[in-house]
């Protein structure tokens, strides 16, 4: 579904991506991690056609994507920050992420009930985003980042201001959604646990590069570096 071909972006004269090569299967379920400044976000906005490559390519089910803008591409992004709007309630935020041009308020509102449902937040439509938890915040951030059924669902830090024990809870939840979805999903943590839990795929980065690519099981039996195992948290 999307392919990466030696992706270089460089900010001042330094490649904060340096010729990052990767590739996602559709339905596949992939976590970056990596260090604070390592290139996670960057990599998500190049795909996402909010940072252009100074070289390399990014192509979507083969089309190379080049010019093509952000809102044409068929992904969605849900950021570090989730950036609800708080004047606007539940389902204004949910319907921002709608594209039903022509679509009559009865089908919009159905929609809107339909994604809410599905990230565990029935009938809450009309409540003010402000009166809202952490966690159920994030769950509106998620539904509004679905509501245009994106081909590709990209994810930033998706569950990062949440407490460690509503983590471990959304993170096995959205494993089952998306399974049951068929979502194919690239997130970014820099939580290993988050990532071991949801990912079919782990990629480790550094300093703009793909230190390891593999399945959780992979990269935990067998770090590929010294860099991927103190990562970890392996003495060695
Ligand atoms: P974090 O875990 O802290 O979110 P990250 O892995 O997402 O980190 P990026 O946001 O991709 O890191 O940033 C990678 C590097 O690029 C950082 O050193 C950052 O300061 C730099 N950078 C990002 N955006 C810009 C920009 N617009 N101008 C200059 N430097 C930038
Ligand atoms: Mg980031």
């Amino acid at each position: 579904l999307l392919a990466l071909q030696g992706a270089t972006v460089r900010f001042g004269g330094r490649a904060v991506l340096d010729a990052v090569d990767l590739e996602v299967a559709e339905h596949e379920i992939v976590c970056v991690l990596g260090p604070s400044g390592s290139g996670k976000s960057t990599l998500l906005r190049v795909v996402a056609g909010l940072q252009p490559l100074d070289s390399g390519r990014v192509s979507l089910d083969g089309r190379d994507q080049a010019g093509v803008p952000a809102h044409r591409r068929g992904v969605g992004l849900m950021f570090q920050d989730h950036q609800l709007f708080p004047q606007r309630d539940v389902g204004g935020n949910v319907v921002f992420g709608l594209r039903m041009h022509g679509a009559s308020k009865r089908q919009q509102g159905e929609r809107v009930q339909e994604l809410l449902d599905l990230v565990g937040l029935p009938g809450a439509s009309r409540r003010a985003v402000a009166a809202l938890s952490g966690g159920e915040q994030q769950r509106v951030a998620l539904a509004r980042a679905l509501a245009p059924s994106p081909r590709l669902l990209m994810l930033d830090e998706p569950l990062g201001q949440l407490d460690r024990s509503l983590r471990e809870r959304l993170v096995v939840e959205l494993r089952e959604l998306f399974g049951r979805l068929g979502t194919t999903v690239l997130a970014v943590t820099h939580d290993q646990g988050e990532a071991f839990a949801l990912a079919d795929r782990v990629v480790v980065m550094r300093d703009g590069r793909i230190a390891q690519s593999g399945t959780p099981l992979e990269v935990w039996q067998r770090p590929a570096d010294a860099f991927v195992a103190r990562f970890l948290g392996f003495e060695n």
